[in-house]
């Protein structure tokens, strides 16, 4: 059954895999972009997950061209990484504004419509930073920890509406976000992974198409890692 999908990032990196995973099935999608032109053969809106009334236009936008959003993949998220002792509170702040404001105040504008359809599915994406930290991301890893608590609250409020919740937790995936490793970098992460190798975007859709389904229905709360093994013991 063809569904309204909205994926907030999605003109590019692994927000636009998933929402061409979810227009290959034959969804209805919809992808946020902030500026440019959004991907073709996708419907576009324009959003900042940073302003509640830019969500709420987006949305509004969303539901006048393709319905209400039935499944909602909160990836919009942004990096900003430096050690605690040089972390301006602006950078930690601005972080979390994105990453984890943003997620919830598009949770917050889509459950309506979901408890009124009485079925539905948010799909955080987070990061196994969120679980394990990382040095120069107190401020990352904090916003994307923050999500497990969001989808947990989420679940156990709607979780009898058939309404699902849950994390995606991406290790190391070829995108812009990591591009700006150097080789040096790259081939040391590569060596701390057990599948010796970073993913691809789509090894990321694979996984967010599968929670969407119909066949997840029972799975919600959790946390589910694509990467490699490198977070293991979560
Ligand atoms: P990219 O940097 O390639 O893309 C980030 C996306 O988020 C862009 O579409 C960007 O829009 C959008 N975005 C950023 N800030 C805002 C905002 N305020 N409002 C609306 N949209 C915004 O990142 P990735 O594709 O690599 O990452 C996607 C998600 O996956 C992120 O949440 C990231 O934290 C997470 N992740 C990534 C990993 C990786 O290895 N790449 C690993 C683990 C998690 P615009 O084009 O307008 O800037």
């Amino acid at each position: 059954m063809a569904r309204t999908v909205l994926v907030t990032g999605g003109n590019r990196g692994i927000g636009l895999a998933i929402a061409q995973a979810f227009a290959k099935q034959g969804d209805r999608v919809a992808v946020t972009h902030r500026s440019g032109e959004p991907p073709a053969g996708l419907f576009g809106v324009r959003c900042d997950v940073t302003d509640a009334d830019s969500v709420d236009a987006a949305f509004t936008a969303i539901e006048a061209e393709l319905g209400p959003v039935e499944v909602l993949v909160a990836n919009a998220g942004i990096t900003d990484d430096t050690l605690l002792l040089r972390m301006s509170e602006e950078q930690f702040t601005s972080v979390l504004d994105t990453n984890l404001t943003g997620a919830y105040r598009c949770a917050k504008r889509a459950a309506g419509k979901m408890l009124r359809a009485k079925w539905g599915r948010m799909i955080f994406i987070s990061s196994v930073v969120g679980l394990s930290g990382g040095a120069g991301q107190v401020n990352y890893a904090a916003s994307k920890a923050g999500l497990v608590g969001v989808a947990r609250s989420i679940t156990r409020e709607l979780g009898s509406r058939n309404i699902t919740a849950n994390v995606v937790a991406p290790g190391f995936i070829d995108t812009d976000m990591t591009a700006v490793l150097t080789e040096e970098r790259r081939a040391e992460i590569r060596k701390s992974i057990p599948a010796g190798r970073m993913a691809s975007p789509d090894e990321v859709a694979a996984v967010v198409t599968w929670l969407a389904g119909d066949s997840a229905g029972y799975v919600s709360g959790a946390v589910i890692p694509v990467d490699g093994g490198l977070g293991m013991g979560h």
